[in-house]
């Protein structure tokens, strides 16, 4: 899957989850945290594919997310690549096959997924909106990249750091302080899954089952059989599947918002 793909798939599984959660739970969201939660879900389904470098000192090639903050972010795509090439190594079988690169290896993993969860949530119990500041900054920009990939494209990384930025600005300004925020570390966590499993309907498969040994091999790679997979960045993904998840998604937000909108209006007449 490409990029935008995987950011609109991110966005609409956290919109209709909160909207199930607010219809079957009575969990209530404000906007903000919706917006806040939408967008680090997004940016966490891009979040697994920071495992592709480029050359950083010719600031070329890595995937389009390691681009997001021009040289800074290909150099920490660089170094996750490496980390997970590293762990590759340490716990392959003998019938894992060599490799030079770690793309989807460990970030590919459920493992990963949980531990990226888990450590976003103890961020944020930690520092607090401090926290929750600086991993929006950083979603955001994942986010506006994926969404938004050609503008992203145009404007360059500058502008797309001092978008998120400002994004980050406004919620530490409007965001309710002293509070753990669960939702973030749960929207982090959601987002790389849902990224594993838009690489999985695509046709190289993932180590999902790591590290779980199969036939002497640690890192398996499943995904669907090539007859029924989508072939990425193809006609199918980009026509059928993309407005599939924009329908879904707008019509959740509707669903979300309009209630309090329309409250609002009626008291206000
Ligand atoms: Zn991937």
């Amino acid at each position: 899957m490409m990029g935008p793909s995987h950011a609109l798939s991110g966005a609409a599984v956290w919109l209709t989850g909160s909207l199930a959660l607010e219809h079957f739970a009575d969990y209530e969201q404000s906007t903000l945290a919706l917006a806040v939660g939408t967008a680090v879900c997004a940016g966490g389904a891009l979040f697994p594919d920071l495992d592709l470098s480029g050359k950083v000192t010719r600031n070329q090639g890595g995937a389009t997310v390691a681009r997001t903050f021009g040289v800074f972010s290909l150099f920490v795509a660089e170094v996750i690549e490496k980390v997970s090439l590293g762990v590759y190594y340490a716990t392959k079988l003998s019938r894992d096959p060599k490799r030079n690169n770690g793309h989807r290896t460990l970030t590919h993993t459920i493992p990963f997924t949980v531990l990226v969860g888990w450590g976003t949530t103890a961020l944020c119990t930690a520092y607090g909106k401090w926290a929750v500041v600086g991993i929006l900054f950083f979603m955001i920009g994942l986010a506006l990249r994926g969404l938004f990939d050609r503008w992203a494209e145009r404007a360059g990384w500058v502008i797309v750091t001092l978008t998120s930025a400002a994004g980050a600005w406004y919620t530490f300004a409007n965001l309710p302080g002293d509070r753990g925020y669960p939702m973030i570390g749960l929207a982090m966590g959601v987002g790389c899954f849902v990224h594993i499993i838009g690489d999985m309907v695509t046709k190289a498969g993932v180590p999902i089952l790591w590290p779980i040994p199969i036939k002497r091999r640690m890192w398996t790679p499943i995904g669907l059989p090539n007859s029924i997979a989508l072939r990425a960045g193809g006609k199918t993904e980009i026509v059928v599947v993309r407005s599939v998840l924009t329908v879904v998604s707008v019509l959740a937000a509707i669903g979300l918002v309009a209630p309090s909108v329309l409250e609002r209006f009626t008291t206000d007449v």
